[in-house]
C-alpha cells in the first residue's frame, strides 16, 4: 500500500508517527549532495516515490507483530513444524540498504497449540518491514514466536544477501549471512535442534 503526500485527501490514513513530507525533503537533499539537478525530469517525482517506498518498507513499525500469534483451538498436532522458506525482505539500519533472504521457522507445539502457517509468514514481515539487524531480526521473530505460543521450543534460521556488504564496500556477490535464535526444548536438546537444522538445511 502506498501513503499519499499531505496535501492529497487520504492523508488521514497515514499513521500520526510517518511525515512524508519530511523524507522526501530528505531525500531532495540527498540528490543535491549528490549534484544532482532534483527538478530535472527523470527525478522530479523521485523524493516522493522513495518516501513511499520507505513507509512500505517499514510498515512493521506500526503493527503490533503478537498479533499474529493467534494459536488455532483444539487440535491434538505435538510433532515438530517446520515452515521453510519464507521470503522476507528488510532494511539493514546502518546503511537503510536493503537484505533479503529466507526465513525458516521450527517449532514443536505444546497442548496442541499450533500457528496458522500464514500467521507465521505474516510474523516475519512485520518484524522485516522495519529497520533491522538481521541477528535482532532472528532473535525478534523466535521471542514473540516462544512467548505468545508457549510451545516446548522454537528455531528460527534467517538466511540474507546484505546489499550494503554485495554493492559496496567488501562487494562479495551472493555472499550470504546465516543467524539462528535457539529457545526452550531446541537448546536443551541437541538431538532435537539437529533434527531441525537437517530438515531446513536438506541435509541428513
Ligand atoms: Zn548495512
Amino acid at each position: 500500500m502506498a501513503y499519499k503526500f499531505s496535501d492529497q485527501p487520504t492523508t488521514q490514513s497515514l499513521p500520526p508517527d510517518v511525515d512524508l513530507d519530511l523524507i522526501a525533503q530528505g531525500v531532495r537533499m540527498i540528490l543535491e549532495g549528490l549534484g544532482e539537478d532534483p527538478e530535472r525530469a527523470g527525478l522530479q517525482e523521485t523524493p516522493r516515490r522513495v518516501a513511499e517506498m520507505f513507509v512500505e518498507l517499514t510498515a512493521g513499525m506500526r503493527e503490533d507483530p503478537q498479533a499474529h500469534v493467534v494459536p488455532l483451538p483444539g487440535d491434538k498436532h505435538d510433532e515438530m513444524v517446520i515452515v521453510k522458506d519464507i521470503s522476507i525482505a528488510s532494511l539493514c539500519e546502518h546503511h537503510l540498504a536493503p537484505f533479503v533472504g529466507k526465513c525458516h521457522i521450527a517449532y514443536i507445539p505444546k497442548d496442541g497449540r499450533i500457528l496458522g502457517i500464514s500467521k507465521l509468514a505474516r510474523l516475519a514481515e512485520t518484524f522485516s518491514r522495519r529497520l533491522q539487524l538481521q541477528e535482532r531480526l532472528t532473535t525478534d521473530i523466535a521471542n514473540t514466536l516462544y512467548k505468545g505460543l508457549k510451545p516446548v521450543g522454537v528455531m528460527v534460521v534467517i538466511e540474507a544477501e546484505h546489499t550494503c556488504m554485495t554493492l559496496r564496500g567488501v562487494r562479495k556477490s551472493g555472499a550470504t549471512t546465516v543467524t539462528s535464535a535457539v529457545l526452550g526444548g531446541f537448546r536443551t536438546d541437541p538431538r532435537t535442534r539437529a533434527e531441525a537444522m537437517a530438515l531446513i538445511t536438506g541435509k541428513q
